[in-house]
């Protein structure tokens, strides 16, 4: 169960958002009294209420917006308690003075904004015994062992218990909590009002993450990463998974490089099943791997993990998708000019990065002549040595003309809109043109190849793509890319983020 918390300053918006959630199935919210402006009137809030209620008003010290004295906190719990409200929240320095009373249930509750203890079956077993129906722990994560701990601590507990870990980093926890035991998870009414970080909003936690279907049987799956916030895979598997009637759930693990290590030596206690692999890990997963695919072995680089018992399997998807993508606009794009990839004899990759250098191996893998090419002719020159192909000056792209451009910059990419890394005047009718940019899909450079006549492959071909093939490995069967498509076009649509 998810419980939406409400935070409004306004008796009338916090009805409102009541009345809302409940009306969206909602079947339980936290009211954050502490968050009222002026009197709290209790009675008001809970008369005629569309669903349960947990009442919590908050101090400063454990993050909440409560300005009165603690006399009056106290009395408007009590007054909440007295109303019969069907949970009241106490921290474990106040439950010993509020007495059991009536039906209410009691949430025991501890916060750490610093730090996750050490002991926590310790500080759970001490609050537990405060007359607790319910004990809630949430403490900072600083590592994504202190996530561990927190979850193992609430499948061991023999309370009802709630085990969250905040920041980012603690992100995971708040979907996984209940596969563990926790009775219900907490949520926020608004994804961009959070009122604690790490924190997700009601929707994303009921419709992508699915958290009412996730339980002790659920495998884990997730992107590894650092920053991860921004990373569009959470959205695209999960739609493929709840399209496919998977029983699991795929999340974003923010891992700092220092701890990622010790994140993969743990990989068997969550346990997780697969992860995308991204910026900064590619490379450094590797040491940790007992298998590679051939592709890992010349890239030197890995996108995707597959964990089975001892066995840790290395793959890199991106060039397949890169070349898959190829093969699909080409066939897909009417019959004048290319026929199919083999006829593609010569590409212009720009830019050096690890998507360049992905999506060159793939083409030379289908024997095409592949040039690189970028600002910085050092780090061309690297790619072109491991690849076996040319690597020239950014200045010469335009020099002669390729079948293929390929741009692996990220010039296009929002908020950039208006920027191209191949000028319009240079594009021809026969020519594929392959922006890996995802953000939005129809950059500059798409819309003018597009409208010089020329075959489109857009990064959400390629992204799509990439996904699916992961998904194939990990489960064995072939994803919907339409839904992976449309969820991905979804979420770049509400993010505005730069990718
Ligand atoms: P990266 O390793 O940071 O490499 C970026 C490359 O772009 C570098 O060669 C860089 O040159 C060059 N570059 C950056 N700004 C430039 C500019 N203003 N003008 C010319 N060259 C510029 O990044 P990456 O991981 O390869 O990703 C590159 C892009 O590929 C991303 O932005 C993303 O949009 C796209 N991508 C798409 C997918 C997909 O599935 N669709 C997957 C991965 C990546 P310097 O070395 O001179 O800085």
């Amino acid at each position: 169960m998810i419980c939406v918390g409400i935070a409004r300053g306004r008796h009338r918006h916090v009805i409102a958002e009541h009345k809302f959630l409940a009306e969206n199935g909602i079947r339980l919210v936290e009211l954050r009294l502490d968050f009222i402006q002026g009197n709290v009137q209790v009675k008001r809030l809970l008369r005629d209420r569309p669903c349960p209620v947990i009442a919590t008003c908050r101090r400063a010290v454990d993050g909440g917006h409560w300005a009165g004295s603690e006399e009056a906190r106290q009395l408007v719990l009590r007054t909440a308690i007295v109303e019969g409200v069907e949970y009241v929240d106490l921290e474990d320095d106040i439950a010993g003075q509020i007495r059991r009373y009536g039906q209410t249930k009691r949430i025991v509750s501890h916060h750490d904004f610093e730090r996750t203890p050490g002991d926590l079956g310790g500080l759970q077993r001490r609050l537990a015994d405060l007359d607790a129906d319910i004990v809630k722990i949430a403490t900072m994560s600083n590592h994504p062992s202190d996530n561990l701990r927190m979850l193992e601590m609430v499948r061991e507990a023999t309370v009802p218990t709630i085990g969250i870990c905040m920041g980012d980093i603690g992100m995971p926890t708040r979907v996984l909590t209940g596969r563990y035991g926790a009775p219900f998870t907490y949520a926020t009414f608004n994804e961009d009002r959070l009122l604690a970080p790490g924190q997700v909003g009601w929707r994303k936690m009921r419709d992508m993450f699915r958290y009412d279907a996730v339980g002790p049987g659920t495998r884990i799956f997730g992107v590894v990463a650092d920053p991860v916030g921004h990373s569009l895979s959470p959205a695209v598997h999960n739609a493929a998974l709840a399209d496919a009637g998977i029983d699991a759930v795929y999340l974003p693990f923010r891992v700092p490089a220092e701890q990622l290590d010790e994140f993969i030596w743990e990989a068997a206690r969550w346990p997780l099943a697969g992860l995308s692999v991204t910026i900064p890990h590619k490379e450094a997963v590797l040491r940790h791997v007992t298998a590679r695919d051939e592709l890992v072995e010349r890239i030197g680089a890995a996108n995707t993990l597959s964990f089975t018992g001892d066995t840790i399997a290395a793959h890199n998807t991106d060039a397949d998708a890169a070349v898959e993508s190829l093969e699909n606009a080409i066939s897909a794009q009417g019959a004048e000019g290319l026929v199919d990839v083999t006829e593609v004899k010569s590409a212009l990759v720009l830019g050096a990065g690890g998507a360049a250098r992905a999506v060159a191996f793939g083409l030379r893998r289908r024997s095409i002549d592949v040039t690189v090419c970028s600002r910085t002719p050092d780090r061309a020159k690297r790619v072109a040595a491991e690849v076996g192909c040319k690597a020239i000056d950014w200045s010469a792209r335009y020099k002669i003309p390729y079948d293929c451009i390929v741009n692996a910059t990220p010039v296009g990419m929002h908020p950039l809109v208006n920027e191209t890394p191949f000028e319009q005047q240079h594009l021809r009718p026969y020519m594929v043109v392959f922006d890996t940019v995802y953000n939005p899909e129809n950059t500059l450079l798409v819309k003018e190849a597009r409208a010089s006549g020329c075959r489109i492959v857009t990064g959400v071909d390629m992204f799509v793509r990439q996904a699916a093939i992961q998904f194939r490995l990990w489960h064995g069967r072939d994803p919907s890319e339409a839904v992976m498509r449309e969820a991905l076009k979804r979420a770049t649509a509400s993010a505005k983020l730069p990718g």
